[in-house]
């Protein structure tokens, strides 16, 4: 690797005081081995680390940067914003305007909570969807991650997964006795559950595009199915879109692909990559919230100024980008495809999967991936650090940007075969 001298000295700093110098495991680059990164800034899809190397981006803050890094109107939302005091815990006008919004922008939702995270929107979301139901239990399926709440993290992917963990150690069993999961797509295994336990069913809950184990392209008619499965035994149908909201168009998936959901928990985008979480959903289940309803659910946070300006100056973006979206789609596509066709030539066996502006990689084991990681960042290309998280185009990449991605991929994917 070449010398990141002040990025590697910055690091042994950081383990002295921070767990394995990070604040969440997968920046600490175990998967791929090495120093991590260290980004000290960022501009367009480019950042720079403490050296001032520059790297095409495409983590973009673990999806939640559309735009791409200080994206002008963002950055000035988030500047006026801070100008005017940064957190009074009331509610201010710009939350209103965002919650507007957001209900326009998916139909058959009428109210939002807002949160600090997608962690705590899904929390948030399986309280109200127990108490609406009165039942506790929630179908889940292995690999999706939904944030790490104790009873979620049950055979769940993303850090877990790159770790190769079944579970957290700290997690009691009994936390998780009310947790059923099931691999995605077995019908004949949901069929048996909801046949077994449907009257303790309160919730199927699913990432409509699997981002936590590489991509998992979404099955729109298993989703129906899940629709109709969960109708009739009374139980609720709740879509973690916490990546895949605004995502791929104005709006979430499950809309866009006719799947008519109860509840939904968004992130990442709708707060232009400051700290976020929402969950969503009709009147008559929203209105079980406290102050007008039983559940209870608060944070200090929620709603702050300052995300919801930089949302709002997100979405208001892309509710004009409808353009952007397909092009970015189809430079996702044009990449991908140049990536299958360099591994074909080379005859590397190197598995890509991608929908919309996301993709993920996959080679023969962590060992080779590895490798050609470490050659990619060396070439000034910043991928994912795991094959188990997924990769993001945003807004700001350029063709030129695209070819330079290729270009490198061809050369670490030769040095595999040296
Ligand atoms: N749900 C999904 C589908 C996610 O991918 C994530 C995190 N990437 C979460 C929930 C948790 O969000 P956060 O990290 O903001 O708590």
């Amino acid at each position: 690797m070449a010398k990141r001298k002040i990025s590697s000295k910055l690091f042994a700093e950081a383990q002295k005081y921070l767990v394995g110098g990070v604040n969440s495991p997968v920046r600490a680059f175990n998967y791929v081995g090495g120093d991590p990164l260290l980004i000290k800034r960022g501009k367009t899809a480019k950042v720079y680390d403490y050296d001032g190397k520059e790297y095409i981006d495409y983590v973009s803050s673990w999806g939640s940067l559309i735009l791409g890094h200080a994206y002008p109107a963002v950055i000035q939302a988030i500047k006026k914003a801070a100008g005017a005091g940064v957190s009074f815990g009331t509610t201010n006008s710009a939350e209103i305007e965002l919650a507007g919004l957001i209900c326009k922008a998916i139909p058959g939702i009428d109210k939002i909570r807002f949160v600090n995270s997608g962690t705590e929107a899904v929390m948030g979301v399986v309280r109200l969807g127990r108490a609406y139901s009165g039942k506790n239990k929630i179908v889940k399926f292995t690999h999706s991650y939904h944030g790490s709440a104790d009873y979620l993290l049950a055979k769940a992917g993303s850090g877990l997964a790159t770790l190769k963990l079944p579970s957290s150690a700290g997690v009691p069993a009994e936390f998780i006795k009310n947790t059923l999961v099931v691999p995605f797509g077995d019908r004949i295994l949901i069929e048996r559950i909801f046949k077994q336990h449907g009257h303790q069913i309160a919730a199927v809950l699913f990432e409509p595009v699997g981002g936590n184990y590489g991509l998992i392209p979404p099955d729109i008619d298993f989703l129906k199915y899940l629709r109709a499965i969960t109708r009739k035994y009374g139980a609720l149908l709740i879509a973690d879109e916490v990546i895949t909201g605004f995502r791929f168009n104005f709006g979430s998936f499950t809309h866009t692909y006719g799947i008519d959901i109860d509840l939904i928990c968004l992130g990442k985008i709708i707060g232009g990559g400051l700290p976020v979480g929402a969950y969503a959903g009709r009147k008559e289940i929203m209105d079980q919230l406290a102050p007008l309803g039983k559940v209870y659910q608060a944070s200090t946070f929620s709603g702050n100024p300052i995300v919801m300006q930089a949302g709002l100056a997100t979405l208001g973006v892309l509710q004009k980008s409808r353009l952007q979206y397909e092009h970015t789609a189809r430079l996702t596509e044009y990449l991908t495809q140049r990536i299958k066709r360099e591994a074909g030539l080379l005859g590397i066996d190197l598995k890509v999967s991608s929908f919309g502006s996301m993709f993920s990689l996959r080679l023969k084991d962590k060992e080779t991936f590895s490798k050609f990681y470490r050659r990619l960042l060396e070439l000034g290309v910043y991928f994912a650090p795991s094959e188990f998280e997924v990769n993001f185009l945003c807004f700001a990449h350029t063709r030129e940007d695209i070819e330079k991605t290729a270009d490198s991929v061809k050369l670490a994917l030769a040095k595999l075969k040296r």
